[in-house]
């Protein structure tokens, strides 16, 4: 399988290449040159396939060219233990036809666990084979930062660096990185806000002369594909547990980076009968505002109570938008340099397109909240606020009630308590026995002035070989 640029210029690249790579060179984003299309039939007969198994059959054939296939079973394996469910990722039903796919039984009790403990494994694997190192840096709000130390805590091969705004991040999410202990983890506290610590990520990829040759950097974050490609995997375990291939599901998605709501695009893509996608977003609605105006457009960024869908742009959205300009890499690139300078729309016939492939809603703090003490009183089931954004704009898009609608349980109750106390419920979410101790876990992070020479310097200083 090749990858190639959204932009249309960089050149052509295998998976191990696009997994250890950020961006291209032409500043897209690496996407396959031609998805496998599995038939019904063939889907059917996964059924009741252990999740590590079905892993194998979506993914095997993106990596291929690179992993042997009993390799890449042994890691899926190890990937997909780690989980503290059975199911790995288990559905709760909420109401009739009408569930929540809890994606936060990973270590980190958020989504992101699905992919970057298995990018931690791909990473050591490739690198192992070409002995290489790499050095991972990465800014994060809270739930990418934790599942990547997390996914690499165990790589010989990899020194990782994540960057988060000090004293802004919630003590939860900061203790899940700062109590690892591990030689090759590196938790920098920025005395800046998350777009400082974005922008040094950025600069230092553009330029890594800092390293002084001798190692290079990795990205972690959703722009990586292999991320993407792990996450396809879930939308056809839930469409078979309910009864798919033989009957269509529909998905809601709490969106931030569109990374998420993009894999369920592809496993539509590749076979899956989903006849509704929902991106959901909070306040930060950049892809509603697109979905419903064709306008473009980013505004201010906002703070609410699901931090980790607070984003102005979403990178991701630039691999749907290849898709809409018929793969013309000349088109995107034109407009995206027009989108950083201001509004832009695409042609109505292309927007139109767009419109039914996904529905979108947008979803504010206090109807977040709303929906927590609803879903309480209903079920006493607690919901996290990105799940509950999705369960809203789930109820508020649902087009045909006899299509089961799955909502995407991005993160665990307990990892953003603000949010259930002040939906005036007196229950408080516990964490998982595994977590149980994290407030007496030992912390290590370094505090580091808001400048980019001294992240770089520490950086230079702290890598394994340095
Ligand atoms: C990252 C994250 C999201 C957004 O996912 P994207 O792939 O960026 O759209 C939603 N909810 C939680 C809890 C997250 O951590």
């Amino acid at each position: 399988m090749r990858y190639i640029s959204t932009r249309g210029e960089a050149p052509a690249l295998g998976f191990e290449d696009v997994l250890l790579t950020g961006l291209a060179t032409d500043g897209g984003l690496y996407v396959p040159e031609s998805l496998p299309h599995f038939s019904v039939e063939e889907i059917r007969s996964w059924r009741g396939l252990p999740y590590a198994e079905l892993a194998y059959k979506v993914m095997y054939p993106f990596v291929e060219d690179a992993i042997p296939a009993d390799d890449f079973r042994k890691m899926l394996d190890e990937t997909y233990s780690v989980f503290s469910h059975q199911a790995v990722a288990p559905l709760v039903q909420l109401d009739t036809n009408e569930w929540v796919m809890e994606l936060f039984r990973g270590p980190t009790l958020a989504f992101k666990d699905f992919a970057l403990q298995l990018l931690g494994r791909l990473l050591d694997y490739v690198l192992e084979k070409r002995k290489q190192h790499v050095v991972i840096m990465g800014a994060t709000s809270g739930d990418t930062g934790s599942a990547a130390i997390e996914g690499c805590r165990r790589c010989e091969h990899v020194d990782i660096f994540i960057l988060h705004p000090y004293q802004r991040v919630s003590e939860v999410q900061r203790r899940q990185m700062t109590t690892v202990q591990g030689d090759n983890i590196h938790n920098i506290a920025v005395k800046g806000n998350f777009d400082d610590c974005q922008r040094m990520v950025k600069e230092s990829f553009g330029n890594q002369s800092f390293l002084g040759g001798k190692t290079q950097l990795a990205a972690v974050n959703s722009i990586n594909w292999a991320r993407i490609m792990a996450q396809i995997v879930y939308y056809f375990q839930a469409s078979l547990a309910l009864g798919g291939p033989d009957r269509s599901m529909a998905f809601s998605v709490p969106t931030g980076n569109f990374g998420d709501i993009f894999a369920g695009y592809l496993a539509k893509k590749m076979g899956l009968p989903i006849s509704q996608l929902v991106i959901a977003t909070n306040r930060n609605d950049i892809l509603h505002r697109f979905m419903s105006g064709n306008k473009y457009e980013q505004h201010q960024l906002e703070h609410t109570l699901s931090p980790s869908m607070d984003i102005m742009v979403s990178s991701n959205f630039e691999r749907l938008l290849f898709d809409l300009h018929g793969r013309d890499g000349a088109a995107v690139k034109d407009l995206l340099e027009r989108a950083a300078k201001g509004p832009v729309s695409i042609e109505d016939y292309r927007w139109k397109h767009a419109r039914k492939l996904f529905d979108s809603d947008a979803v504010d703090d206090k109807t977040t909240c709303d929906t927590i003490r609803d879903i309480y009183e209903q079920n006493e089931y607690l919901l996290d606020p990105h799940t509950a954004i999705g369960v809203r704009a789930a109820r508020n898009c649902r087009r045909d009630s006899a299509v089961p609608m799955i909502t995407l349980g991005t993160a665990h109750p307990a990892k953003f308590p603000d949010a259930i106390s002040e939906s005036g419920l007196v229950v408080k979410p516990q964490l998982p026995a595994h977590m149980a101790d994290l407030f007496e876990r030992e912390e290590r992070y370094t505090v580091l002035d808001n400048s980019v020479s001294e992240v770089q310097g520490f950086i230079a200083k702290h890598w394994k070989n340095a």
